[in-house]
C-alpha cells in the first residue's frame, strides 16, 4: 500500500492501460486461452499474421516473425542465418540472449570493447576474410542506460560490409520522435538490417518477442529458427494487449513524450541533488553508488519511504560500480517523482552517499 514501483520495464504504462487490458479479454474470448500447437502445426490465427503486420509496419520493414519471447527472438536468430563461413561481432555487454544465441551458432565470434569503434573496426578488418560479417548490438544498454552509437556503427558496417543487427528491448515504443526506437532516434531506420525487441516491456509488459526485417530473412527465420518451429504460439490475450499497445503508439506519441518529460525531470533533480545519474535522456536511470552495501541498504531505505527501487552490484555490474537502477514510466506523476527525489536526499544523507 502507498508503494511506487521504480523498478518495472513499463515504461510507458501500458500494462495498466485500460484499453489493453480491455483487447486481452475481447481477444481472450474470441480466440480461448491458447493453440495447444506450434506455429506451423495449427497454431497461427488471423491475430497473429495481423500482429506480425503490425510490427513490421511499425518499424517500417518488410515483415516480422513472433516468438515466445525476445530471449527466443535472440536464441533463434543467429544459428538460422549464419554458416561457419561467417563472423558475428558482439560488443562485451550485449544481453545474455544475444550472448546465448551466438554461442548457438557456428559463425566466427568477434567481441568487440563496449561501444569502442576503433575496436569494432579493428574487429571488421580482421573478419574480412569471412563470407558474411553481422554486427549485433543491444540499441540501449539496460544496466547503464546508455545508447549505442549506431551512427558510426552503420559507418563501419558500410565500410567494411557488415549487415547491423540491434536489440531494441529497452527502446521500442518510447526512443525517436514516433518511439520506433533506436534507429530512429539516431536517423539509420534504412541502414539497421535486422531488429529483435520484446513485446513484454513498453509494449503492454505482457510477454512475447520478435524479429522484424527484410522478408527473406523472415522466411528463412520461419523454415528453420528453432524456438519458432518448437515452442508453443503465444496466447492470444498477449497478442491482444501488444496489438492494442501499437495502435496507441501509431496513433499518437503523447504517452512517450510524457515518459520523456517526466524523465528528464527525474535526472534534472537527482543531478541538481547532487547524485551522478548514468546515461543520458534515458528512462532507464542508473543512481550512481559505487559501493554494493551502501547500494543494498540505500534501496531498502527507499521502500521504507514507499519507493521501490533494486541496487545492483558485482556480478551484474562490474566491481566498485554498484548502483540503484531507477526507470522511470508515463504512469508515474510528476508528484510520484518529486517523492523519489525527495526519498533519496534523505536516504543518501543518512547514509553519507551525498
Ligand atoms: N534483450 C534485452 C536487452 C533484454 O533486456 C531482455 C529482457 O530482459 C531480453 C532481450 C529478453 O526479453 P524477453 O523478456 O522478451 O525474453
Amino acid at each position: 500500500a502507498g508503494i511506487i514501483n521504480f523498478c518495472a520495464n513499463n515504461y510507458l504504462g501500458l500494462s495498466s492501460h485500460p484499453e489493453v487490458i480491455r483487447a486481452a479479454v475481447e481477444a481472450l474470448e474470441k480466440f480461448g486461452a491458447g493453440l495447444s500447437s506450434v506455429r506451423f502445426i495449427c497454431g497461427t490465427q488471423s491475430i497473429y499474421q495481423d500482429l506480425e503486420e503490425k510490427i513490421a509496419r511499425f518499424h517500417q520493414r518488410e515483415d516480422a516473425i513472433l516468438y515466445a519471447s525476445c530471449f527466443d527472438a535472440n536464441a533463434g536468430i543467429f544459428e538460422a542465418l549464419l554458416t561457419p563461413e561467417d563472423a558475428v561481432l558482439s560488443d562485451e555487454l550485449n544481453h545474455a540472449s544475444i550472448i546465448d544465441g551466438i554461442r548457438l551458432c557456428k559463425a566466427n565470434k568477434y567481441r568487440y570493447k563496449h561501444m569502442d569503434m576503433q575496436d569494432l573496426e579493428a574487429k571488421l578488418k580482421e573478419a574480412q576474410k569471412h563470407r558474411l560479417r553481422l554486427v549485433a548490438t543491444d540499441g540501449a544498454f539496460s544496466m547503464d542506460g546508455d545508447i549505442a552509437p549506431l551512427r558510426e556503427i552503420c559507418q563501419l558496417a558500410q565500410k567494411y560490409d557488415a549487415l547491423v543487427f540491434i536489440d531494441e528491448c529497452h527502446a521500442t515504443g518510447f526512443l525517436g520522435p514516433n518511439g520506433r526506437g533506436t534507429d530512429e532516434l539516431l536517423g539509420v531506420m534504412d541502414k539497421v538490417t535486422i531488429i529483435n525487441s520484446t513485446l513484454g516491456k513498453a509494449l503492454g509488459g505482457a510477454a512475447g518477442g520478435y524479429t522484424t526485417g527484410p522478408k527473406p530473412l523472415i522466411d528463412l527465420l520461419r523454415q528453420r529458427s528453432r524456438p519458432y518451429l518448437f515452442s508453443n504460439s503465444l496466447p492470444p490475450a498477449v497478442v491482444g494487449c501488444a496489438s492494442k499497445a501499437l495502435d496507441l503508439l501509431m496513433e499518437s506519441n503523447a504517452i512517450a513524450q510524457s515518459m520523456a518529460a517526466k524523465t528528464q525531470r527525474f535526472r534534472s533533480k537527482m543531478t541538481a541533488a547532487g547524485f551522478t545519474i548514468s546515461g543520458k535522456d534515458h528512462p532507464i536511470c542508473p543512481v550512481m553508488l559505487g559501493d554494493a552495501r551502501l547500494a543494498s541498504v540505500m534501496a531498502e531505505d527507499m521502500l521504507n519511504r514507499g519507493i521501490y527501487v533494486i541496487g545492483f552490484s558485482y556480478p551484474v555490474v562490474p566491481k566498485g560500480k554498484a548502483r540503484i537502477r531507477v526507470q522511470i514510466s508515463a504512469v508515474h506523476s510528476d508528484e510520484d517523482i518529486d517523492r523519489c527525489v525527495e526519498a533519496f536526499t534523505e536516504v543518501g544523507r543518512k547514509h553519507g552517499a551525498l
